[in-house]
């Protein structure tokens, strides 16, 4: 039996389109045009890359977007003015620092200096509380796109067993709180848990997010259970994720890499720009 695979690409173009007709509405009820605000210190090509792709997405939904760049060699003092500079405009909806930042910046003070309310990658301290304490706030897109994968196959998270593998603050611990918020009974595992492979083969919900190629062997998984594929590892041209091929053959669902959670995460910064500037303006 071969798993069914929940595709980011039709996922996330259902949440790219619920984005669109809603930026519509609200541009036909007289409301600012949503907008996205990146800025981009130095000049990482993979960083380019994503950039491009964001402006690409934000065009297709209708939400503004535009690049502040500063250079390689700024100082933390420049990226905290041009964040306190964004963060002071009306028009700015969302606010994105593009990672990596150059080793001289200390990026705790700058993801702490975005106004939480525009933060659209979730990552400031206080949506961090926000989402430890249950309450509304921008959730990080990763997550909040593994979540809407979830949703969209029609999985049943209340009472399930769920194990994330990984405990980073951008994936692991904010995807273990929302299936916990769900009602999942959830396990985080890291590099040091003992006996992974036991503990995995019980997830109902398996998501691995530890950035180590195929770690996740048919044998770790339950026949049945649904398995997200948070990894991406540039390998010899090509993506891998952290979940062997062979799990499709166990697994009841499972995601691709390239075409599953990736493509979330671009859809999720979407939603999260036009939900930060209708909180902005309720
Ligand atoms: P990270 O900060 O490096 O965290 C990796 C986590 O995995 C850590 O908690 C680490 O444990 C754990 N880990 C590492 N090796 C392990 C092992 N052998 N057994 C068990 N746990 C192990 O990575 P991240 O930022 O969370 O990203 C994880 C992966 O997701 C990467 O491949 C990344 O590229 C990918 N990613 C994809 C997207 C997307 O949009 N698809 C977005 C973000 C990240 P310790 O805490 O004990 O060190």
């Amino acid at each position: 039996m071969s798993a069914v695979v929940i595709r980011g690409r039709e996922v996330a173009d259902q949440v790219l389109d619920e984005v669109a007709a809603r930026v519509r509405g609200r541009l036909e009820a007289g409301w600012r045009r949503p907008h996205l605000a990146v800025v981009l210190v130095g000049h990482n090509p993979a960083s380019e890359t994503y950039v491009r792709g964001k402006h690409r997405d934000a065009e297709r939904v209708g939400v503004a977007s535009s690049d502040h760049r500063l250079p390689e060699t700024a100082r933390t003092a420049d990226v905290l003015t041009l964040v306190r500079e964004l963060n002071s405009k009306p028009e700015v909806s969302g606010i994105l620092v593009q990672q990596p930042l150059p080793a001289q910046i200390d990026l705790a003070a700058v993801v702490e200096a975005v106004d939480p309310n525009r933060d659209v990658d979730g990552f400031h301290p206080v949506n961090a509380g926000r989402l430890l304490l249950g309450q509304p706030g921008l959730r990080p897109c990763t997550p909040s796109g593994v979540l809407r994968m979830l949703d969209f196959a029609g999985i049943e998270l209340a009472g399930r067993r769920a194990v994330v593998i990984g405990r980073s603050n951008i994936v692991g611990k904010p995807v273990a709180l929302m299936l916990l918020q769900r009602h999942a009974t959830v396990t985080v595992c890291h590099s040091q848990t003992v006996g992974l492979e036991e503990i995995s083969r019980q997830a109902d919900v398996l998501v691995a997010a530890l950035g180590r190629p195929q770690f996740v062997k048919p044998d770790m998984v339950r026949p049945g259970a649904v398995v997200i594929d948070v990894g991406v590892t540039p390998m010899e041209g090509k993506v891998r994720g952290d979940v062997d091929p062979g799990v499709a053959e166990v697994a009841g669902w499972v995601t691709p890499v390239p075409g599953g959670v990736g493509l979330m995460t671009r859809a999720m910064l979407m939603a999260n720009t036009l939900a930060a500037e209708e909180t902005r303006t309720s």
